[in-house]
């Protein structure tokens, strides 16, 4: 029971960057919020890849702000981020 209920809060890394993509997209709810939380304070992994992951949502929505440079694809942005992903994978 009690291990059953750790899993539930403490998700995987798997589903921890998961998490915090989504997080990107959508307000994600309260318990996905903390199991998010309390993964990322003891995984230096996923704290890193968030942080990557969150700089450049930003800096692409900065980017498309930008008349001229509308026409950047979905596709693009999700290239960009697979290459994160794969240059932090340990
Ligand atoms: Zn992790």
């Amino acid at each position: 029971m009690t291990e059953k209920h750790l899993h539930t809060l403490l998700p995987c890394c798997k589903e921890a960057t998961m998490l915090a993509e989504k997080q990107l997209q959508q307000p994600l709810s309260g318990l996905q919020r903390i199991g998010l939380r309390l993964h990322l304070m003891y995984c230096t992994f996923c704290r890193r890849y968030v942080k990557q992951s969150g700089a450049i949502d930003r800096y692409l929505h900065d980017y498309m702000q930008q008349p001229e440079k509308v026409t950047l694809e979905e596709t693009i942005k999700l290239q960009w981020k697979a290459l994160i992903a794969e240059k932090l994978k340990p």
